[in-house]
C-alpha cells in the first residue's frame, strides 16, 4: 500500500509525499514520489498514539472493561498500542499472573500491548526480575507505608532495567473513607504529590505518572520523566464538581491546569497518557464511587482539537502521544520513517464533531466530555492493517506484545 499526501515527517514536520507500507506491516519507504498505485490521504497522516497508562480491568473486572472493549475504544480513538496497569484481579505481580494477562491480551486485543508489573519491597531480588518482559514496574501508594514506598522506589531505580512508574502521591494523604463531595477528595490530597516527589530518588529510571499539580511539576525529581492526562489539563474542580469525576490524583484548580499546560507545551512533561480507568455509571453514581475517568478513546480527539484552536503545537502533540512514550519505553516506533511499524492515523483538522457517549466503545458507559468538540481520526492503521474508520472498529484481535523475553 502507498499512501500519498501530507504527513508528519519526524525531522521536517508536515511534508507532502508518499509512504509505502510493506506486507509485513512496516514502513518500507518515505519519499517525495514513489511509483505504483496510490491512495490519497484526506487531511494529514500522523503516527498513531501509544498510551502508556490504561486500565483494561481484565482479569478481574470484565464488567467494567476487558481487552476486547478497551482495545476497540483505543483503536477508534487513534491509539494502536497501550500499556496496561497491574491493579487487576489478581494483580500483575508474578510471572504466572503476567503470563495469564499476556495470554488474554494476545487473544482479544486489537491494539499492541505491554504490561506493567506491581513493584514491592525486595522485588529486585526475585529470580525473574531481570527476565520478565514487563513494560515497567509500577508503584502505588495504597496499603503501603511511606518507608516501604520510598525504599521500593530507591531499590527498583537503583537496580536498573525497566523504568519505575510511580503514582506519586504520599501514602499518608490517602483518606480512608469515601468523600462526601469532590472538593473534599481534592482537599485530602492537597500536598500529597509535592510531598511524595520531594522524597523520590533523582533517577532517569523514574517516571511520574499523571502529574496533577503546579507544585508537583516544580518539584519533579532531577532526571525523572513525567506524563500528564487530558483530565488534569482540561478539567478542574470548577468545571466538574460531581463525584463522578473522582479520580486519583484528584482534579485540581485552574492554576494547576495552567502550570501543567505550560509544562506540557515546553516538554518538561514529555508524555501524554490517558489513565483510562473505567467504572460502570451505577458504581460512579453510588455513595462511595471508585476513582477513575475513562479516556483512551477521547484523548487524541480532544488534544487534536486543542491543536486546531491554537492551544498546542502539532509537533508537540505528535511527540507526546507517539515519540516520547516510545522513547521512554525503549521502543523503536512512533515515527513515520523507514523500518518503523506502520501505525498511522489519518486526521482531517476540519472534521470537528462533538464527543457523543453513544459513539464511544468503552464499557464505562459515561464520559465527562459529552458534547466537547473533538477530531476523531478518519482512519487508523495498526501495522498496516485498517483497524478503525470514522470512529468505528474495522477489525478485532490481532494485537501483539510490545515487549518479548530475550532469547
Ligand atoms: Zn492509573
Amino acid at each position: 500500500m502507498i499512501l500519498e499526501g501530507r504527513f508528519w515527517h519526524p525531522q521536517r514536520g508536515l511534508t507532502d509525499g508518499c509512504v509505502a507500507i510493506g506486507d509485513d506491516g512496516t514502513i518500507k519507504r518515505v519519499a517525495k514520489t514513489i511509483s505504483g498505485a496510490k491512495e490519497r490521504v484526506r487531511g494529514m497522516l500522523l503516527p498513531a498514539g501509544l498510551d502508556m497508562h490504561v486500565h483494561f480491568r481484565d482479569p478481574g473486572f470484565p464488567h467494567k472493561e476487558d481487552w476486547a472493549s478497551g482495545s476497540t475504544a483505543a483503536a477508534c480513538g487513534g491509539i494502536t498500542a497501550v500499556v496496561d496497569m497491574p491493579n487487576t484481579q489478581p494483580p500483575t505481580d508474578s510471572p504466572a499472573a503476567f503470563a495469564d494477562k499476556a495470554r488474554r491480551a494476545a487473544t482479544a486485543s486489537v491494539v499492541d500491548f505491554g504490561l506493567g508489573v506491581s513493584a514491592r519491597p525486595g522485588i529486585s531480588r526475585e529470580t525473574w526480575f531481570d527476565e520478565l518482559p514487563a513494560a515497567f514496574w509500577k508503584l502505588y501508594p495504597y496499603g503501603i507505608s511511606w518507608e516501604d514506598y520510598q525504599s521500593t522506589a530507591t531499590e527498583v531505580t537503583a537496580a536498573g532495567g525497566h523504568p519505575l512508574v510511580i503514582h506519586g502521591e504520599h501514602p499518608s494523604h490517602i483518606a480512608p473513607g469515601p468523600p462526601r463531595e469532590l472538593a473534599e477528595h481534592t482537599a485530602h490530597r492537597q500536598l500529597a504529590e509535592a510531598e511524595c516527589l520531594a522524597g523520590m530518588p533523582a533517577s532517569p529510571q523514574l517516571h511520574v505518572a499523571h502529574l496533577s499539580t503546579a507544585d508537583g511539576l516544580a518539584g519533579l525529581p532531577v532526571g525523572a520523566t513525567a506524563e500528564v492526562c487530558p483530565h488534569h489539563l482540561l478539567l478542574n474542580l470548577d468545571a466538574c464538581d460531581s463525584l463522578e469525576c473522582k479520580v486519583d490524583p484528584p482534579l485540581r484548580t485552574p492554576r494547576d491546569n495552567a502550570a501543567l499546560w505550560s509544562g506540557f507545551r515546553d516538554g518538561r512533561i514529555a508524555v501524554l497518557a490517558s489513565d483510562h480507568a473505567p467504572h460502570l455509571p451505577e458504581e460512579k453514581a453510588s455513595g462511595a464511587p471508585p476513582s477513575g475517568i475513562p479516556g483512551v478513546e477521547t484523548m487524541l480527539p480532544l488534544m487534536l482539537q486543542q491543536v486546531v484552536t491554537g492551544n498546542l503545537e502539532l509537533g508537540r502533540l505528535v511527540n507526546a502521544m507517539a515519540e516520547a512514550p516510545a522513547d521512554r519505553l525503549g521502543l523503536s516506533r512512533g515515527r513515520i520513517a523507514r523500518g518503523q511499524p506502520a501505525d498511522l492515523i489519518e486526521v482531517d483538522t476540519k472534521a470537528t464533531r462533538p464527543v457523543v457517549l453513544e459513539r464511544l466503545h468503552s464499557r464505562a458507559g459515561w464520559t465527562p466530555y459529552e458534547g466537547w468538540d473533538a477530531i476523531f481520526p478518519q482512519r487508523v492503521w495498526r501495522r498496516g492493517e485498517l483497524v478503525a474508520a470514522d470512529g468505528e472498529p474495522q477489525a478485532s484481535r490481532g494485537g501483539q506484545p510490545l515487549f518479548t523475553a530475550q532469547p
